[in-house]
C-alpha cells in the first residue's frame, strides 16, 4: 500500500486501541481563551482519559470482531459503531485485500492459491485437509473450497462477505478416509499453509523457494490476509507458517501476525494450532518463546553437522548442538511438543543409521518427527527414496518412542510443494527453468 492510511491487518489491538483513544482525545478536548488572546488547549483530566480508554478499548473490540469473526470489512457496515467513529475509519484506515491471481484444487482436496501483491509480486498459501485421499476427479471438484469470488476482490468495497464458515464440517474438504492413524480431532482439521516472505533468503539446496533467493519480507498486513480470505470462505482450523519464506528471518512481522490470529476478540486461534516452522535461527527462536505463545517446527532435515550444512547453509551459522540447546529451552508448557521435519532424500539422509543418530539428536526433547518424503521439482539434484526406505526409517523412530508421522505427499498434481506453483506462475527466478510445466486456467 503506497498511501498514508493505515493499513487495518497491521494493527494489533492493542495498536487499534492507541490509535482510537488518540481520536477520542482529540474529539473531546476544548479550548479556552485567555484575557491575552491566547487559545489554549484544556488538558483532559485522568478520569477522562480513563473513561476514554475504556471507550477506545470496547471499540476496538467491536472493530476487530466484525472484521477478523463476522469477516465484514466495509467500517460503514459496522452498525453498533458511532457514525463519526465509522467516517474516521473510512478516511484514515485500509482494509488490504489480496487478490488473486490463480487456484487450482488437487484430486485429493489441497487447495493452492496464488495471490499478486501490490507491487505485482506473487505469493503462496494452500488449504490442505486433514484426510486425504484421492478423489474421482468430478467428486473433488464437486467439493471444492470455493475461491474467493471476484465480486469480493478489492475494488468491491461495498460487498459484504456473509459466509458461514463455521457452521461448515472440515471434513467436508476432505477427500475420503484414507489414513487410519487419523482421530476424531484430527478429521475436523482444515490446515492452512501460508507465505511468510517473497521468496526465500536461506538457500537450502534442496528447496524451490530456496533456489529462487529473497525478493521481499511480507508485511503482517499481508501474512495476516491469506488467513483472513481463506477463512472467509472456509472453516480452517490450523495455521502453519510453511509456505514460502522463512518465517523467523521477518520476525516482527510473523510475531504480530501470530498476536492477530491468537487474539480472542480477533482470529482467535489457540496456541496450539498456529505452527512456526523454521530453519533455525538460533536467536530467533529465543526471542519467539518469549514474545508469542505458538507451535514451534524445526526443518532438521539432516542428522549431522556435516550433512546438514550440506543443505543448510543456516547451520554453519548456528549448527545442532546449539539449535537443540535452543529446543530444549524453548518454553512449551504441558502436554505440548516440537515438531522436527525431515525432508528425506534419497541415498543423503534416509539411511536407519541417520534415523539413529536423529533419535540422538532429540533425546531430552518432547518431540514429534514429521518424515516429509522429498518433493522432486524439475532441475533438483535430489531424488525420493522409496516408500520402504522411508518406512524403515519410520520404524525405528517408532520402536524407540518417537511418534513419527509421514507426510503424505499433497496436491501433488498441483505442484503443491513449496515454491512450485510461483516458480510457474508467478515473477519468480528460475521461472525459466519451468517453463516445460504446463497448466490451463481453466482448471
Ligand atoms: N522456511 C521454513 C518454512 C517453510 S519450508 C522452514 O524451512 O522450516 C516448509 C518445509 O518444507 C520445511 O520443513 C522444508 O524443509 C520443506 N521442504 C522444502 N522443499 C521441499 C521439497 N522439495 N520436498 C519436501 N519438503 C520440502
Ligand atoms: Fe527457505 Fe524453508 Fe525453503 Fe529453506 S526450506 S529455503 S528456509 S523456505
Amino acid at each position: 500500500m503506497q498511501n498514508q492510511k493505515l493499513v487495518f491487518q497491521d494493527l494489533t489491538r492493542d495498536e487499534l486501541e492507541g490509535v482510537l483513544l488518540e481520536v477520542l482525545k482529540q474529539q473531546s478536548s476544548s479550548y479556552v481563551r485567555h484575557s491575552d488572546g491566547a487559545i489554549v488547549n484544556v488538558e483532559l483530566s485522568d478520569e477522562s482519559i480513563e473513561r476514554l480508554r475504556k471507550k477506545a478499548k470496547y471499540q476496538a473490540k467491536q472493530i476487530y470482531q466484525w472484521f477478523y469473526q463476522r469477516f465484514v470489512f466495509d467500517f460503514e457496515l459496522m452498525s453498533d459503531l458511532a457514525k463519526n467513529l465509522r467516517t474516521w475509519l473510512k478516511e484514515n484506515v485500509e482494509v488490504y485485500h489480496l487478490d488473486e491471481k490463480f487456484s487450482q484444487q488437487a484430486l485429493d482436496g489441497t487447495h493452492k492459491f496464488l495471490w499478486t501483491l501490490f507491487d505485482g509480486k506473487t505469493i503462496e498459501s494452500v488449504i490442505i485437509p486433514a484426510a486425504l485421499k484421492e478423489k474421482k476427479f468430478e467428486e473433488a471438484f464437486a467439493a471444492k473450497v470455493s475461491g474467493p469470488g471476484k465480486a469480493e476482490s478489492a475494488s468491491a468495497e461495498k460487498t459484504v462477505v456473509t459466509p458461514n464458515p463455521r457452521q461448515v464440517s472440515p471434513s467436508e474438504f476432505a477427500g475420503k478416509e484414507s489414513d487410519s492413524e487419523l482421530d476424531g480431532d484430527d478429521w475436523a482439521r482444515l490446515t492452512v499453509c501460508i507465505s511468510s516472505q517473497v521468496g526465500c533468503a536461506m538457500a537450502c539446496k534442496f528447496c524451490l523457494t530456496g533456489i529462487q533467493g529473497l525478493d521481499r519480507h511480507l508485511k503482517t498486513h499481508e501474512i495476516v490476509a491469506q488467513v483472513w480470505k481463506l477463512r472467509s470462505t472456509a472453516p480452517i482450523t490450523n495455521i502453519v507458517f510453511m509456505g514460502m519464506g522463512e518465517p523467523l528471518h521477518n520476525y516482527d512481522a510473523v510475531v504480530k501476525a501470530c498476536k492477530i490470529m491468537l487474539d480472542q476478540n480477533g482470529m482467535s486461534f489457540s496456541k496450539r494450532k498456529i505452527t512456526v516452522s523454521t530453519s533455525g535461527l538460533v536467536p530467533a527462536i529465543r526471542e519467539l518463546g518469549k514474545a508469542v505463545d505458538i507451535s514451534l517446527a524445526i526443518s532438521l532435515n539432516a542428522s549431522t553437522d556435516e550433512q546438514r550444512s550440506q543443505i543448510m547453509p543456516v547451520n554453519k551459522r548456528w549448527p545442532l548442538a546449539e539449535l537443540m540447546k535452543a529446543c530444549r529451552e524453548y518454553p512449551l508448557g504441558s502436554h505440548r511438543r516440537i515438531t522436527f521435519e525431515y525432508v528425506m532424500l534419497k541415498d543423503f539422509n534416509d539411511s536407519v543409521q541417520d534415523a539413529a543418530r536423529v533419535a540422538e539428536l532429540l533425546r531430552g526433547i518432547p518431540s514429534k518427527i514429521n518424515l516429509i518424503p522429498f518433493n522432486e521439482h524439475p532441475g533438483s539434484e535430489f531424488h525420493r527414496p522409496s516408500d520402504e526406505q522411508v518406512k524403515k526409517f519410520q520404524r525405528y523412530l517408532l520402536d524407540r518412542n518417537l511418534t513419527t508421522t509421514v507426510r503424505i505427499s499433497r496436491g501433488r498434481d498441483i505442484l503443491a510443494a513449496c515454491g512450485q506453483l510461483r516458480s510457474i506462475f508467478g515473477s519468480a527466478r528460475g521461472t525459466e527453468k519451468h517453463k516445460d510445466v504446463q497448466y490451463s486456467e481453466q482448471q
